[in-house]
């Protein structure tokens, strides 16, 4: 007798999913189906409520779409979400999620993100992230350390909001994990998103501003555009068109108020030098008192918190609507710098309060889950390693404390 060997069978490819897509792709994707032209503008917006109003993780509970037309939208799509490979939650309540996305080809694993939740009483906070990894290497940052791997899609980019309320039971008839720490205003869990988590947003511009639009769809997901906060490091080319098209809140990493530092604090800086980028701020579409641009200031032990930098801070803002955010630095393993003393960071801020700033410091949170400002790394060069870095390392984006106003 002898052995055959059976022949490896390939195993399916998984159905493209649907979760996080624009009204446009959803209509497209009725259209693979074969419905009608005249139908598609109905079908998608069916659809889009049951995604974004709903939550759907299934097809066989929207209702309003025949039975027929629902086995073949599950016979060709999926209703996947990014994977959620660890949680952790911090004694404050603030949520992290290690996201890992799904494969786009034989050579990807499916690249891993971050994702963190801040909650408070009256708001919940969402950091999110858009790209993999990071072209920029500003040198506090732990995100800054990893190679860029890829931009994120638009549907990624919305899929993580979606994620963060399928975890927090924020959907109609959903209940939050028990003793979950979630804004108790009797509002929704996630209020506000900021775009700073990995990645400069700026450099995935379409995919950022395509996410945005599903975001803050009224008849969906309806987050409202001044309860976003898109953080760039300064891609001054970009300012305007973020103003126009975007629409949200802007921040600004900046850091510091020399370039020769912060050349070295933030390279890109080497490109747009404060002047000009401070120009592109006052020019900022929209920008007003009631709607002011933040900027965040990381405090560096005896690089950028002399007294001397906080009054240079304020005169270089002065005529701007703005606000400042001071971060005390959060380490990270292998960084060389050390967060001010709190009588430094405190002497600081007493000089911006002064000038009429309010409330600058933030307070860090989640700090023992390592989710703080320049923390939140994706572990996908370090897939092996995951365990340990979840408990000893940090994950990799520019800050969670900016949380915007409003
Ligand atoms: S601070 Fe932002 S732009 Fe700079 S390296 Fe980190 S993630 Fe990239």
């Amino acid at each position: 007798m002898t052995a055959t060997t059976p022949s490896p069978i390939a195993a399916p490819a998984p159905k493209p999913s649907l979760v996080g897509l624009g009204r446009a792709e959803l209509k497209a994707a009725f259209a693979a189906l074969g419905v009608p032209e005249r139908e598609l503008n109905m079908r998608a917006g069916q659809l889009w409520h049951w995604l974004y109003f709903h939550g759907a993780t299934d097809f066989s509970v929207m209702t309003t779409i025949g039975k027929e037309l629902r086995a073949r939208l599950a016979d060709a799509y999926s209703l996947a979400r990014p994977a959620v490979a660890a949680e952790q939650v911090s004694q404050d309540g603030t949520r992290k999620w290690l996201l890992r996305l799904s494969s786009t080809g034989p050579h990807d694993r499916g690249a891993e993100i971050e994702c963190v939740y801040i909650p408070e009483v009256d708001r919940g906070t969402l950091c999110i992230s858009s790209q993999v990894g990071c072209t920029l290497t500003c040198t506090f940052c732990h995100t800054g350390t990893q190679k860029l791997v890829r931009n994120l899609s638009a549907a990624e980019i919305v899929a993580q909001v979606i994620v963060a309320r399928d975890r927090l039971g924020d959907w109609p008839g959903a209940a939050p994990p028990d003793g979950a720490f979630v804004p108790s205003d009797g509002g929704r869990f996630v209020t506000n998103i900021v775009l700073m988590g990995m990645g400069e947003p700026l450099y995935n511009f379409d995919n950022v501003k395509a996410a945005m639009d599903v975001v803050t769809d009224g008849e969906g997901l309806s987050v409202g555009r001044r309860r976003i906060t898109l953080s760039t490091s300064g891609v001054v080319p970009m300012i305007e068109r973020a103003g126009e098209e975007i629409g949200a809140m802007l921040a600004i990493s900046l850091h510091a108020t020399r370039d020769e530092l912060r050349d070295t604090l933030v390279p890109l800086n080497k490109k747009y030098p404060i002047a000009t980028l401070l120009d592109a701020c006052r020019n900022y579409p929209g920008v007003s008192n009631a709607k002011r641009i933040t900027f965040e200031y990381v405090m560096l032990k005896g690089v950028n918190d002399s007294p001397r930098d906080a009054r240079e801070l304020v005169r270089l803002l002065k005529g701007i609507p703005a606000k400042i955010n001071l971060i005390p630095f959060n380490p990270w393993p292998g960084t060389k710098y050390e967060c001010s003393d709190w009588e430094t960071i405190e002497q600081f801020s007493e000089i911006v309060f002064k000038a009429g700033y309010a409330s600058p410091v933030r307070t860090p949170r989640g700090r023992d889950i390592l989710a703080a400002c320049g923390q939140l790394k994706s572990e996908t060069e370090k897939l092996r390693a995951r365990a340990r870095m979840m408990l000893e390392s940090g994950i990799g984006a520019e800050g969670i404390y900016a949380v915007a106003d409003g």
